[in-house]
């Protein structure tokens, strides 16, 4: 359901503490050409220090980056920062978790991100990223024929780890990943509620893709949900806003109506 920056305002306003967490590309962030290039402004910095300030809100940012990638592009002390879709976790002591075991899954993405640059040489507008727990291929920049090659090269050097259980495949906003079976944004965010949530706390989740699907499905009776897109979307979300600008807004609203 559309939503007004106001009216989701006046939802939330009943609830004592909250535990915000929010994805990052094309929700804090406009999606960019690339993922390099997909930078928070300094307001949207300011309002997230604010908000993790904030005594009755906590705050996690949870992506498909890695966590080393994430921390560096949300410069805020006192967050929650979830990366690789929940694979790792830090808390905003510092503290790590894994939801997967890293010795064993690194040196498979390791090996994988060799070979699949040696299959995708010359596919121009390709990019392979290695995460360290999952591999992903980015095609954005790619004319569609060879956008179509490189999945389908990419997806025949990770097909044997799919088929045997350890890993599977996530399609996003024009990327594939290979990631490690059972790690979604959803389980990420039931590890978080059931360790970190403090009594009297509402959860609210902001995302715009695909991946955002697997948090809302946990969330769906338990929190408010809201998808980001300019379009009307079939989604799992309670609600929709329609950009980066406008979660930008509700974030303001929510450091004036808990700061
Ligand atoms: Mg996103």
């Amino acid at each position: 359901m559309n939503i007004t920056v106001p009216q989701l305002l006046e939802q939330v306003r009943r609830y004592d503490r909250l535990f915000l967490l929010l994805d990052y590309d094309g929700t804090l962030v406009p999606i960019a050409p690339t993922p390099e290039r997909a930078r928070l402004s300094p307001d949207m910095i300011d309002t997230l220090g604010a908000l993790a300030a904030t005594e009755s809100v906590q705050l996690a940012v949870i992506s498909g980056r890695s966590l080393a990638d994430l921390r560096q592009r949300v410069p805020v002390e006192g967050l929650f920062l979830v990366g690789e879709h929940g694979a790792e976790i830090c808390t905003p002591a510092g503290q790590r978790h894994w939801l997967v075991d890293p010795v064993a899954i690194r040196p498979v993405i390791d090996r994988l991100a060799t070979q699949a640059e040696a299959a995708l040489a010359g596919l121009t507008g390709c990019l392979v990223e290695n995460k360290t727990l999952s591999l992903a291929l980015h095609y954005r920049l790619a004319a569609p024929a060879v956008a179509r090659e490189a999945v389908t090269r990419f997806v025949r050097l990770g097909e044997a780890h799919v088929r045997g259980g350890r890993f599977q495949w996530l399609r996003g906003k024009q990327v594939i990943e290979l990631r490690p079976a059972g790690i979604h944004k959803g389980r990420a965010v039931a590890f978080l509620l059931e360790q970190y949530s403090r009594p009297g706390e509402h959860p609210i989740y902001l995302g715009d893709d695909r991946t955002d699907e697997d948090a809302f499905r946990v969330l769906s009776d338990a929190g408010i949900t809201i998808r980001v897109s300019a379009e009307e979307k079939s989604s799992r979300a309670q609600y929709r806003l329609g950009s980066p600008t406008e979660v930008h807004q509700f974030l303001d609203g929510l450091r004036r109506q808990y700061g």
